[in-house]
């Protein structure tokens, strides 16, 4: 990861969210992406030109944008009609980012579009985040990364965060997951922590049943 002095950035055409500059390059904001707060608080995965990423809630492409600055491709699903708008024009700027509007919750639908990735990285906020996540395993390579950003109130607001942290994290594992990382991303977003996983091949991986 590129960072200059301890600010994140990613380097490519800026003026996408109205970030900021630094020498150049594009100021990487932890309070309006959690990837970028997983830097700042955590490991995460190093970005890599050669890298293959399938990006689940794509919304407006604000860290789209950035991961496409440091990878080779990044299929991004979005259902969303709003959002998907200002994604075309994001992708429109970007030789790299390829819009799918779709449901996560059907992979099987946007098969067709979408190669064997490196990293799958899914940020949906919805009540069923690890049965998405596994699901869409179906996409990662042997070896791979799943980055999960879970958004506890999503998922069961009757629950305990914490709770909800653990039940998401034994559900990769009983998929067959390996975790590698799983912490908070306070202080940059309340309730949502992200979980780094990774995929052992070959696995077959089990559940993925997602509310239908
Ligand atoms: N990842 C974005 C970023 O950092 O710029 C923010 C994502 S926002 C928290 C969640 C997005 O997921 C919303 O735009 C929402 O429409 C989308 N979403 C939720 N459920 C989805 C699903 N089942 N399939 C596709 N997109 C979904």
């Amino acid at each position: 990861m590129i960072r200059i002095g301890d600010v994140l950035v990613s380097r490519g055409e800026g003026g996408v969210y109205g970030e900021r500059t630094l020498a150049g390059a594009r100021v990487w904001d932890p309070y309006r992406s959690k990837l970028a707060a997983l830097y700042y608080v955590g490991t995460g995965v190093e970005l890599t030109p050669e890298m293959r990423v399938l990006y689940l809630g794509a919304a407006n492409g604000t860290t789209v944008s950035h991961v496409a600055d440091y990878t080779e491709v990044v299929y991004s699903v979005e259902f969303a009609p709003h959002p998907m708008q200002d994604l075309l024009e994001v992708a429109r700027r970007r030789r790299n980012i390829v819009p799918i509007m779709a449901d996560a919750c059907r992979p099987e639908l946007y098969a067709p579009l979408v190669e064997a990735v490196d990293l799958l990285y899914q940020d949906v906020a919805q009540p069923d985040q690890a049965d998405i996540a596994i699901r869409n395993c179906v996409f990662l390579k042997n070896g791979g990364t799943l980055v999960l950003m879970l958004k506890t109130r999503s998922v069961d607001v009757r629950k305990e965060p914490g709770e909800v942290f653990q039940d998401t994290v034994a559900a990769l594992e009983a998929a067959g997951l390996q975790i590698r990382e799983q912490v908070w991303l306070v202080p940059y977003h309340q309730d949502h922590a992200a979980i780094v996983c990774t995929k052992p091949g070959p696995v077959y991986l089990k559940g993925g049943t997602c509310n239908e």
